[in-house]
């Protein structure tokens, strides 16, 4: 894409308001517009890199077996008054229309889930199966200074699994938490995130979040860098001050910010709704559920506050918006043809074709964060070279056309399970 196209522009400064780093360098280099507390707009290159993430969650959650739907987000009050949590739950947003109807703005989707696929189950044939959709929530969260980390409207995915009982469940969410791993692992904050246990409520021992340490977070955890997991605050009198693995009391304190997390529901919410099987004795039995959330901006402005430095944002290859930033100084053919070329190679190119100084285009290009610069100006291409420069580093180097996609195809190699870089 040409840069000069692009409508957004990016800004000098962020508003007076926002204090939260992922906020004020996503807006400052034109990724989201803020319209309110908690509630942004995701604008062409912030859009790209939330699809890529999302994408990324997509094929991890259909590698598991899960089934994509999409669930309203305007929900009968008669649902959430079957689970009780119309009266209980004190960030639902309830909204009533002319006619005296009222709904809820769903903040999550139980309600909504369990009578849909009670439709669909009567055997234990028909069991164990999950199914879960990326849709936006509605919270009314009275603490939204964390920019995009906390809002008010923010993109989920959020998954379901059905199973005839606990054994079956529990295998199943053994294996999501492996998952979660390589979700996090490919958007580039896997050593930062830590599996962490979680007091499980009334119905279970644990719940597992996946925390991510970065001093933007509101949580505290304690980590046992023996065994690369957590324990929250909540359970951590409970556990003794000890890891739940090794016993071990070494534990250090970290800042976090949960990044997603899974939950045995078991019968919490088919009971309510009667959502049940006939087992092989003809005999009904109540459907044992798990949930799976992972927030997709919250996500992005982690990654934002991990990985962003000083000069702006520093994306990881696999969910960059564009693979190469080609800064053009010279207005030249080869520019032109070199973007072609990359274009046609399958690398996604954001090239800034703009007349604009040097310094600009390039303070604008580290704002952006795009993994790898290529710069064209008189001076390369009068030594037949590019001038390529990684984001992350610093890095410069002088090459030519095809170690630049021997660099391109790396970049691509070292996150290999991603659809390209
Ligand atoms: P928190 O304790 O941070 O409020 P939660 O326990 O309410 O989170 P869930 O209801 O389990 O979170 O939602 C699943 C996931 O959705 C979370 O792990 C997080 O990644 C994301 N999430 C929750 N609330 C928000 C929010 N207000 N803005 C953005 N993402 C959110
Ligand atoms: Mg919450």
């Amino acid at each position: 894409m040409r840069q000069s196209q692009l409508f957004t522009k990016t800004r000098k400064d962020a508003p007076a308001d926002e204090v939260a780093k992922n906020a004020k360098l996503l807006i400052r280099a034109g990724f989201v517009d803020k319209l309110q507390a908690g509630v942004y707009t995701y604008l062409p290159l912030g859009l790209r890199v939330l699809k890529k993430i999302e994408n990324i969650i997509r094929e991890e959650m259909n590698n598991a077996g899960g089934q994509e739907i999409l669930m309203p987000s305007l929900q009968p009050k008669e649902n959430w008054q079957t689970t009780g949590r119309w009266d209980t739950m004190d960030d639902l947003y309830k909204v009533s229309d002319s006619s005296g109807r009222e709904n809820a703005l769903g903040p999550t989707h139980e309600e909504i889930v369990v009578p849909l696929v009670k439709q669909f189950v009567s055997s234990y044939r028909d069991l164990p199966f999950s199914a879960y959709q990326f849709q936006n929530k509605f919270r009314m969260e009275l603490r939204a200074k964390s920019g995009i980390l906390r809002g008010r409207e923010f993109m989920m995915k959020d998954m379901y699994s059905f199973h005839r009982d606990e054994a079956d469940m529990e295998v199943f969410y053994e294996k999501m938490k492996g998952v979660y791993a390589n979700v996090f692992e490919r958007m580039g904050i896997g050593a930062t995130t830590f599996l962490t246990f979680a007091s499980g409520g009334s119905f279970s021992k644990y719940s597992h979040e996946f925390q991510t340490v970065t001093p933007a977070g509101e949580d505290t955890i304690y980590i046992c860098d023996k065994c690369h997991i957590a324990v929250n605050k909540e359970i951590i009198e409970d556990q003794n001050n000890a890891c739940p693995k090794c016993h071990g009391k070494n534990l250090r304190t970290e800042t976090s910010v949960e990044v997603g997390n899974i939950f045995e529901l078991k019968t919490k919410y088919s009971a309510p709704f009667n959502l049940s099987y006939k087992d092989e004795e003809g005999k009904e039995q109540t459907v044992v559920m798990g949930c799976y959330g992972i927030g997709l901006g919250r996500v992005l402005g982690t990654v934002v506050e991990v990985l962003g430095d000083e000069k702006g944002l520093v994306w990881p290859a696999s969910i960059s918006p564009f693979n190469v930033h080609l800064v053009d100084l010279a207005n030249t053919i080869e520019a032109r043809q070199l973007y072609d070329e990359l274009v046609a190679a399958g690398v996604e190119v954001l090239w800034d074709d703009r007349d604009l100084r040097a310094g600009e285009k390039f303070a604008e290009s580290d704002l952006i964060g795009i993994p790898i610069r290529v710069v064209v100006s008189a001076k390369t291409i009068e030594s037949g070279k590019l001038e390529v420069k990684t984001r992350a580093t610093g890095e410069v180097s002088m090459v030519d056309r095809a170690e630049l996609f021997k660099i391109l195809e790396s970049a691509d190699s070292r996150l290999g399970r991603c659809s390209k870089f």
